[in-house]
């Protein structure tokens, strides 16, 4: 397929037969079990099941942090599976924005240093990264608290901070890890707002894991999770979209 067909695809991550297996001490956990899925463009898609069902270790092979055991994953269709590690990390590093229920950021940095580090990371250069960050920082409405310290913000405003680093880079998609797992219910339900405002106004595409089914229902698609495998797959907001 040429590069053009590819881009204005509807789908814009694909996994196809994931399996993942861990061994510790001399036990095998199979991780993902045969999980195939496709992630359409521009929608917040939310995943949610119990416990060690193996959510996160989804998030890490479908964002290129982790490979699979078996199967292959395509951002743009493009194979993250085929790549050497370097390519893979440059992929990752471009195409792919992380956000974690613990922030990552580095506390003692100000606000600016942390949005723009992605940036800088990729040889972006100082002027320009600073505009980006300022740029991503009014979009999460933090841009006047530029110089702060992270550590000198509230947890929902740090979630927020990260939700502009992982913008900055202006990713194919967002993949959020229990991003409202350590905020209160207000903050929380900001956060998702937020994340609500960049599909919906911009047009980014958003994968989130969460306990929370209130998250989950107001997602586009709700992918339900169990010992490794899709158990469920519908649209909450629309029950006239039937998934197979
Ligand atoms: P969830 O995010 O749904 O809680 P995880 O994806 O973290 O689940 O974990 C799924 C299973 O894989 C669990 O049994 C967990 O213990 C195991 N697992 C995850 N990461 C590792 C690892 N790095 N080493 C060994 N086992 C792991
Ligand atoms: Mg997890």
């Amino acid at each position: 397929m040429n590069h053009l067909a590819e881009t204005t695809s509807s789908v814009v991550l694909r996994g196809v037969s994931l399996c993942k297996s861990f061994t510790l001490n001399e036990l095998s956990v199979q991780a993902l079990n045969d999980v195939s899925v496709d992630l359409e463009r521009g929608k917040l898609t939310a995943v949610m099941g119990p416990s060690g069902s193996g959510k996160s270790t989804l998030l890490h092979v479908l964002g290129g942090v982790d490979q699979p055991t078996s199967g292959s994953v395509f951002i743009d269709g493009v194979n993250l599976t085929n790549l050497s590690d370097y390519e893979r990390t440059i992929i990752r590093r471009r195409e792919m924005g992380f956000i974690f229920q613990a922030f990552n950021l580095l506390p003692s940095f100000d606000v600016l240093s942390n949005v723009m580090m992605p940036l800088r990371f990729d040889g972006v250069q100082l002027g320009i990264a600073q505009q980006r960050a300022i740029k991503a920082l009014a979009l999460v409405g933090l841009d006047r608290r530029a110089s702060q310290r992270v550590s000198a913000l509230s947890g929902g405003e740090r979630q927020r901070v990260a939700i502009a680093r992982a913008m900055v880079i202006e990713p194919k998609i967002m993949l959020a890890d229990e991003p409202t797992g350590n905020l209160d219910s207000a903050s929380s339900r900001n956060i998702v707002e937020l994340l609500r405002k960049m599909v919906t106004d911009l047009g980014h595409s958003v994968l989130i894991v969460t306990h929370d089914r209130s998250i989950g229902e107001t997602a586009d698609r709700l992918i339900e999770f169990a010992d490794g495998r899709i158990v469920a797959d519908s649209s909450p907001i629309n029950p006239a979209v039937t998934r197979v």
